[in-house]
């Protein structure tokens, strides 16, 4: 596997890559790899002749008091894990390789960015649709490959690249778990023991949402007060959001609603931890419900 730390570097291997009509793939990471990046590469490297494996962290989606400067770093361990994934170039550019001037463009996608992270992390999104379309323009990829872990990251880039006639594939690949249910996270190593135990409340919750869907239940608002509930007993659970969308749009249930999305963000300590569920509606609507509806339904247990 090739190290390229330059730009031109980059863009003169693919340019031979492209001349011999191979395909190309891309799987952008901010490094520190595990199981879950492995499985992009891996699926990338089963579609694709060439796979690029970016790593940087893009210090224009960190807001200011952020984990920009201790994020986790090892691009040794991101070099192996990358190679026995099969990719063939781990791109690494430097901040200053990727904004050598005063960064004066962004790409802001509105609407799908109000909610979840776009509403927590104010200019999260315009950082990681920038850099995302810098790293397509630098790439050129056939299919570019994100994990549906950051499902709102997904729905952002995908109405970039639609919006912008971006000429790529998106590829969306489900979570990597740990075999307790914690979604896999360059983040998990900031976890103290305890924080890591109390965090296996967010896929607990999420898949007992599940079963309440699969019950019957489709209020919207009585699934998001239940999920609410479930992660607020865990006493290390600090809430950052939990929401019950439509899963394209990312704004709340209507009656054209067929998925959900059921997004949250946790803190355990000082550690941010995202998980999601997408629930499709099984031919029976997901509806919205006011507070007095949902009191109601509690009472009467849980509606089907
Ligand atoms: P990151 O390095 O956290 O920016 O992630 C790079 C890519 O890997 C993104 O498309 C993430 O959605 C994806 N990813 C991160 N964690 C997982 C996971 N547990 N399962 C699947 N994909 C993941």
């Amino acid at each position: 596997m090739q190290l390229i730390e330059t730009i031109a570097g980059l863009r003169e291997v693919l340019a031979e890559a492209r001349r011999q009509g191979l395909k190309v793939g891309l799987v952008p990471t901010m490094g520190y790899l595990h199981e879950g990046h492995a499985s992009l590469i891996t699926r990338a490297k089963e579609e694709c002749d060439v796979v690029v494996v970016s790593v940087f962290v893009n210090p224009l989606q960190f807001g200011p008091h952020e984990d920009l400067d201790r994020y986790p770093r090892d691009l040794e361990r991101d070099a192996q894990l990358a190679t026995k994934s099969g990719a063939a170039i781990l791109f690494h550019p430097s901040a200053q390789e990727m904004y050598p001037s005063q960064v004066l463009t962004t790409v802001s996608v509105q609407q799908v960015t109000d909610r979840l992270c776009g509403a927590s992390r104010p200019g999260h999104f315009d950082g990681v649709a920038t850099v995302v379309l810098k790293l397509l323009n630098i790439v050129l990829p056939d299919r570019v490959y994100f994990g549906l872990k950051d499902y709102q990251q997904v729905r952002v880039i995908s109405r970039m690249v639609s919006d912008l006639n971006v000429p790529v594939q998106i590829v969306p690949c489900p979570t990597i778990r740990e075999p307790d249910g914690l979604a896999k996270s360059s983040r998990n190593v900031y976890l103290t023991a305890q924080d890591r135990q109390a965090a296996l409340v967010l896929s607990n919750s999420l898949r007992e949402l599940q079963k309440l869907v699969s019950a019957g239940e489709r209020n919207a608002a009585l699934l998001q007060s239940r999920l609410t509930e479930w992660i607020s007993s865990e006493p290390l659970a600090r809430i950052d959001y939990v929401e019950i969308l439509d899963s394209e749009k990312l704004e709340p249930v209507s009656c054209e609603t067929a998925e959900i999305v059921a997004a949250v963000a946790v803190y355990f300590g000082q550690t941010r931890l995202i998980d999601n569920a997408v629930i499709d509606a099984e031919g029976r609507p997901f509806y919205a419900a006011d507070s007095n509806e949902i009191k109601n339904s509690s009472r009467q247990g849980n509606r089907s």
